[in-house]
């Protein structure tokens, strides 16, 4: 069966149409600047790209003419939308009912709704890509895949904050956690390769890309996990600042006159490895500046891997050990420096890695780089979270 994957952005639009029959990715693409011009580049594996500018007004501009390169007669890869089986789509937010992947419906649809006050970036274009596909391929069931749903099973204690309770029971604020979809992914992965049910592990993901989040994954199930209520807390990322203290907020907008909006943008997009360094968000960019005597990128990296410690360490600490540590993500998979120095002095814990295996780990491949005979099993794996939604999507469909 062929899969379609949606992951719709306020102004783009990621593709991915899988032949289910063997996992592989049969075209993608991405529209790009909808509702302010437009444009789509196409891939197909071993084929030319495909760009071109098209004024795309809306979502549903843009799954219309996705629908029309994938059955073009000479761009296309099906013959006809029929050969499509099912639609899946990223949803970041599946608040505290969306527990599963999910078909969606009607009321799947209004819950998504009644949930854009705490997800307000993420929602509306979700809701769009959905909403696109139900009105131009009527008969097809769309499918959800939330990104908070791995951290459906996280005890009480772990997800409620200490603030009024009531909070909780009148906004839903609560720790959601996000890159569930990828944890979820690469944790199977990682029992895959030790060759032990998942049931019976202990894991660690880190995925450490713009956005980056840690999770404890214990006997197949997320039991912690560094994002919050947002995206925005625990590592210090691109340009987020990860956890801080909260009162630091309200006296910065005091002495700055700052609103909300203002705060949520310093903290959003002029923090993290761009915020310390003054350099950039990218962290090879941090890197060469560093190795170039530049103290503050020195610093941004510093306190990155210092994070990434700590919250590892937690983890370990809550599951009373560990079995295995996975790395994911551009920095997690591509990044030898940040692992090796995530990894150094953390003996005592098992985790040990053979510094020549992870400097020349290749690229886009699954490795383990512990040094043999290490007790806890250090693992590169790249993630592959459209797969995974893909895979939902067809339990779902053929259940
Ligand atoms: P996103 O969260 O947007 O999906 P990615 O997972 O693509 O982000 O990660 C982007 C980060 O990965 C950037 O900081 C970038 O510097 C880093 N990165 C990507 N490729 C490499 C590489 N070859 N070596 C080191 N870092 C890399």
């Amino acid at each position: 069966m062929k899969i379609l994957v949606i992951n719709a952005g306020s102004s783009s639009l990621k593709y991915q149409l899988f032949d289910m029959d063997d996992g592989s990715v049969i075209a993608k693409g991405l529209c790009e600047k909808i509702g302010i011009g437009g444009a789509i580049t196409h891939k197909r594996p071993g084929k030319e790209n495909y760009s071109a500018e098209v004024e795309l007004k809306s979502h549903d501009d843009a799954i219309a003419l996705v629908l029309k390169l994938l059955t073009d007669a000479e761009l296309g890869v099906i013959s006809s939308v029929d050969e499509i089986g099912a639609v899946g789509h990223r949803v970041a937010h599946g608040g505290e009912k969306l527990r599963r992947s999910t078909v969606i419906g009607d009321e799947e649809l209004e819950y998504l709704y009644s949930i854009v006050g705490i997800n307000p970036l993420h929602g509306p274009p979700a809701i769009k890509g959905i909403e696109a596909c139900r009105k131009i391929m009527k008969d097809k069931l769309q499918v959800g895949v939330f990104d908070t749903s791995f951290y459906s099973d996280m005890a009480d204690s772990t997800y409620i904050y200490a603030l009024p309770y009531e909070y909780y029971e009148k906004y839903g604020i609560r720790k959601y956690g996000f890159h569930g979809t990828s944890h979820r992914f690469v944790s199977a992965q990682a029992a895959e390769m030790i060759g032990k049910p998942i049931e019976e592990l202990k894991i660690v993901v880190c995925h450490l890309g713009n956005g980056s989040s840690i999770t404890a994954v214990k006997n197949g199930k997320a039991i912690d996990t560094s994002m919050g209520f947002t995206p925005q807390d625990g590592l210090p990322m691109g340009t987020r600042s990860g956890a801080l203290d909260p009162s630091l907020l309200t006296y910065l907008m005091k002495q700055e006159d700052l609103t909300p909006d203002d705060i949520d943008n310093i903290i959003n997009k002029k923090s993290g490895l761009l915020g310390v360094s003054g350099v950039s968000s990218d962290c090879r960019e941090v890197m060469i500046a560093a190795k170039d005597g530049n103290d503050r990128a020195r610093l941004a990296l510093d306190m990155l891997v210092g994070s990434i410690k700590k919250i590892v360490g937690s983890y370990i600490a809550e599951m009373n050990g560990i079995d295995a540590l996975a790395f994911t993500a551009g920095i997690g998979e591509n990044d030898a420096t940040i692992r090796e120095r995530v990894c150094k002095d953390m003996d005592y814990l098992g985790i040990e890695i053979d510094t020549d295996v992870n400097k020349n780990a290749p690229r886009g491949t699954k490795i383990d780089i512990s040094k043999a005979g290490a007790k806890t099993k250090t693992l590169v794996i790249p993630t592959d979270e459209e797969y995974m939604i893909a895979l939902d999507t067809l339990k779902l469909v053929t259940k």
